[in-house]
């Protein structure tokens, strides 16, 4: 069963971020394998991404795409929730989960109050690693940050 309602109460607040801008932080304490908030936002086809977002390779980072699979992306600027203010890094305490094409961030760890709540942003690119960490530079600051938020390249 999917949670009817994921928004009425969520286990955190967005405000200033050290990482990027603004982003999520836990208000109470968050179970590992919690199921936080669902990402949502307008369902298009990354035709329809590239158009919105002219090359939606290179903007991506700045635009609140989430790529379901090669066909489908979840466009957070319409329609979308808090979800979008979770931050990137490369140590995250939570990760998006794909459950029949709807996307969920879950909790990979205990999380107590006042934590910055991130997932692995994964992007996929075609990039070499110089240009990869050129063009989406990571800024979590994690020991084991690797300096881009592509992942693999
Ligand atoms: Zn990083």
């Amino acid at each position: 069963m999917l949670p009817k309602n994921t928004t009425t109460s969520l286990p955190f607040e967005i405000r200033q971020s050290p990482i990027a801008g603004l982003g999520a932080f836990a208000v109470r304490r968050i179970r590992k394998g919690q199921r936080i908030i669902e990402y949502t936002g307008e369902r298009i086809s990354a035709d329809e991404a590239a158009r919105r977002y002219d090359d939606g390779r290179m903007t991506r980072h700045h635009t609140l795409l989430f790529e379901v699979d090669e066909h489908t992306m979840i466009d957070a600027a319409v329609g979308g929730n808090e979800s979008r203010y979770l931050n990137h890094s490369c140590a995250p305490n939570c990760r998006a989960v794909d459950q029949d094409g709807r996307i969920f961030i879950e909790a990979i760890c205990n999380i107590q109050p006042g934590v910055e709540l991130t997932y692995d942003y994964q992007y996929e690119s075609d990039e070499s690693p110089a240009e990869a960490l050129e063009r989406y530079p990571c800024y979590c600051g994690a020991e084991t940050c690797r300096g881009t938020i592509v992942y693999p390249w």
